[in-house]
């Protein structure tokens, strides 16, 4: 047993400690949570280690694509979805997804995430390479693994060819810790057929998928009537355009196909788009949104109406997508973003939404708050203002990071 101690402790279960401490037995798991002269009283013989900031559980970044590490800032952005997916395509082709230097770049990026705080992903890949990355950083999670509709064209069977590359994959022994789901890249990409069947296999293993929707306007306008900038890349790469075109909004759709007609909905992501139905959909599901407000910027230039969602009841959650649209793997980032543009929130919505609230939306039961039972991981950040531990902690996109227990 460690007693950790710190100028304050944020377990985001219950309100801030200051001067508090949490007891640890030799496998991680918290024991208590509280003032430390109490715990101190309590566990007389604990040796004490102490931290200098704050002591919160590990971070859960809830969206990234760390296969993509060897694209950082390889995709221009601004002008939208469809310009910036036509280069993302244009990058891969040049780019040797599965080769060495891109596999070095995934280990990069996946230790670069666990040294900024991070304790578990959701990671998404359209081949399973990051899985080993994962494991070795000290990852935990899940890696969804990203089925597009040129898959479905390609071998017949979408679902089917995946757990072929499960079994069959160069992605080595499957890490301790990491699950794997299968998930749907988009509305536009991936046709009724599959997303349904997808909804329909992941809802009877009772896990969440993910998916990307409401993220841009040519999005909406496809599903509403075939409008926007995507009909013509769609046509181009030769699938049928109207069976694109529902004729609904974008959860209306997804609910539809059977997305929310089980216990683990999916993890929506970005929503930048997202109608007020949209978020009563979300909100009547027990959805949560995953905000990667870094990536937004860098592709359409618009955030998320945040407020909207909170006002709507949608449980949030955090994500830093990937190299390709965001500089970094770090939540830090997002955070200090999040809270200058909604200086109006506080700030503990911010250390939630990167810690409990992915948890929660990827059912990592033992993750996300500092609670006696639990198995988080601590770390032990620094804190420019100890008057103000939350507004320091949420605005400074690079505090230092030390962990003391690892999850
Ligand atoms: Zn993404």
């Amino acid at each position: 047993m460690r007693l950790l101690s710190a100028p304050w402790v944020v377990p985001i279960a219950v309100a801030p400690l200051r001067e508090g401490a949490l007891l640890v037995d030799a496998g991680g798991e918290v024991v208590a949570v509280g003032p430390r002269s109490e715990l101190r009283r309590r566990y007389v013989h604990a040796p004490e280690e102490r931290g200098a900031g704050a002591l919160l559980p590990g971070l859960v970044n809830a969206h990234t694509h760390l296969e993509l590490a060897a694209l950082a800032g390889a995709v221009p952005g601004g002008d939208g979805l469809v310009a910036w997916a036509t280069a993302l395509m244009r990058a891969l082709g040049g780019a040797d997804i599965g080769g060495r230097v891109s596999r070095a770049r995934i280990a990069e990026a996946a230790a670069a995430a666990a040294s900024a705080g991070t304790a578990a992903v959701g990671d998404v890949g359209n081949s399973l390479i990051a899985a080993p990355c994962i494991g070795r950083a000290g990852l935990r999670g899940t890696l969804f693994h990203e089925l597009i509709g040129s898959r479905e064209a390609k071998t017949g069977d979408a679902l089917a060819d995946a757990a072929r590359e499960l079994a069959e994959g160069d992605h080595g022994t499957w890490p301790e810790g990491l699950r794997y789901v299968t998930a749907p890249h988009a509305p536009y990409s991936v046709g009724p057929d599959l997303l349904r069947r997808i909804f329909s296999a992941v809802g009877r293993r009772r896990l969440p998928t993910t998916i990307h929707v409401a993220e841009d306007p040519d999005e909406i306008a496809l599903l509403r009537d075939g409008g926007g900038r995507w009909p013509a890349v769609l046509a181009a790469m030769g699938v049928e355009v109207a069976s694109r075109v529902p004729r609904l909004g974008p959860l209306a759709y997804l609910a539809s196909l059977g997305a929310f007609d089980t216990a683990a909905p999916p993890m929506l992501v970005h929503m930048v788009h997202a109608a007020p139905e949209d978020l009563q959909i979300a909100a009547r599901a027990g959805s949560t949104v995953v905000l990667c407000p870094r990536s937004n910027l860098h592709i359409g230039g618009q955030l998320p109406d945040v407020e909207a969602m909170l006002a709507a009841g949608v449980p949030l959650a955090l994500g830093t997508d990937s190299l390709a649209s965001a500089p970094d793997v770090s939540l830090w980032g997002e955070m200090a973003l999040l809270s200058a543009r909604f200086p109006q929130l506080p700030a503990m919505r911010w250390l939630e939404a990167a810690t409990r609230g992915g948890a929660e939306a990827l059912r990592l039961s033992s993750f996300g708050v500092l609670a006696a039972g639990k198995r988080p991981g601590v770390i032990d950040v620094s804190l420019d203002d100890l008057e103000a531990p939350l507004e320091s902690l949420v605005r400074n996109p690079s505090p230092t990071v030390r962990w003391m227990v690892r999850p």
